[in-house]
């Protein structure tokens, strides 16, 4: 998303963007996501969630974030929820082809970022989710491109990261053999484990005492497998079953559900500064999950952090001469 919206602003400016995209099609993670852009709807909320983030990067998101939906909305996007449905946040959920469509303009398709590329540039290819999954044996719950060329990029020139490198945004789903296809990210996330027992694999009861309520934190514990043991069904568990995920009905009447954490995409990435420039190189900012610093220690909208800072990125790169 952050290299599509930067491009769009950009043009805006009157500059004359190419977006280089590995993929077979535009749209990243923003295409496959449930689309909900949003922030904590009090700062100290934010703060209080993500502690270890850089405060001044996660201000400048938080305060940004109601001009920067208004801009989409001038450019086109037609919100199909107003505001979300979570008292603890606010924001707008769009439709994620059609905002794709809007922001979509001359992508060059199947081009990977070169590794000699010349400033000016914009980072934005989505983190090392892809690298950071397979390194750990976990599910990609992403787009299948988002391997951390942004973040070597930066690496090679000397930027630096920050904490929470290990850290990921992503979901408990149906461990193997669940056939989990893209369409199916979304509805077939296990989200109810704050009413779960969890227990690994020998059966070890590792509930914690308090979870999340976006459960993030829970991802980040099951790891590669464990069990949510629940009383009742619900549709959820129905689909980890229909997707031919191990569902065990228990002679207690509970249920048991094989669950594996999916990575959507990494916390920790590149440092940069408030208007996106990557700290300590010339000319090359970055944006999205490729930059780090936003929701270390929890969890925010990686949607606000990419449509921010890719507006940030483009507004202060068109003011730039080497
Ligand atoms: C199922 C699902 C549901 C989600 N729901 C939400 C939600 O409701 N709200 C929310 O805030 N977030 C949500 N997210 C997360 C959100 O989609 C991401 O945080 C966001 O898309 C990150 O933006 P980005 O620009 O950094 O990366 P992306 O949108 O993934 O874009 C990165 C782009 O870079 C391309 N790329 C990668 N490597 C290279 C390379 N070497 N050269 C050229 N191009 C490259 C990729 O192909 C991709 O198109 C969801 C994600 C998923 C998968």
């Amino acid at each position: 998303m952050a290299g599509l919206v930067a491009a769009a602003r950009a043009r805006e400016l009157g500059l004359d963007p190419v977006v280089i995209e590995k993929g077979t099609r535009a749209g990243g993670s923003m295409l496959l996501s449930s689309c909900v852009i949003w922030r904590h709807l009090d700062w100290d909320d934010f703060r209080a969630e993500c502690p270890d983030g850089d405060e001044a990067l996660q201000r400048s998101i938080w305060e940004r974030l109601d001009d920067a939906l208004a801009w989409l909305v001038s450019l086109g996007a037609d919100p199909v929820w107003d505001d979300t449905e979570n008292p603890r946040t606010t924001g707008k959920r769009f439709d994620p082809r059609a905002l794709t469509q809007l922001l979509a303009h001359d992508v060059r398709l199947e081009t990977e970022l070169e590794a000699d590329a010349e400033p000016p540039l914009l980072l934005a290819t989505g983190g090392f989710g892809k690298r950071l999954a397979a390194g750990r044996g976990l599910f990609l719950r992403a787009n299948p491109w988002s391997g951390g060329a942004g973040l070597d990029y930066g690496l090679a020139r000397g930027a630096a990261v920050t904490t929470g490198m290990d850290e990921f945004y992503g979901r408990a789903m149906p461990a193997p053999p669940a056939r989990i296809r893209e369409q199916d990210f979304v509805p077939l996330a296990q989200l109810y484990g704050r009413e779960a027992r969890v227990l690994t694999d020998d059966g070890q009861d590792i509930t914690p005492a308090k979870v999340a309520w976006h459960e993030n934190d829970l991802a980040q514990l099951i790891g590669s497998s464990a069990w949510y043991v629940v009383g009742k069904a619900n549709d959820r568990i129905e689909a980890a079953r229909a997707a031919g995920g191990t569902v065990v009905d228990r002679d207690d009447g509970s249920i048991a559900v094989h669950v594996a954490a999916g990575v959507t995409h990494t916390i920790g990435g590149l440092r940069i500064d408030t208007r996106a420039r990557v700290v300590g190189l010339d000319g090359v900012w970055a944006a999205g999950a490729d930059a780090g610093g936003v929701a270390t220690g929890g969890y925010a909208s990686g949607l606000a952090q990419a449509l921010v800072l890719g507006l940030a990125a483009a507004e202060d790169a068109a003011g730039y001469s080497p």
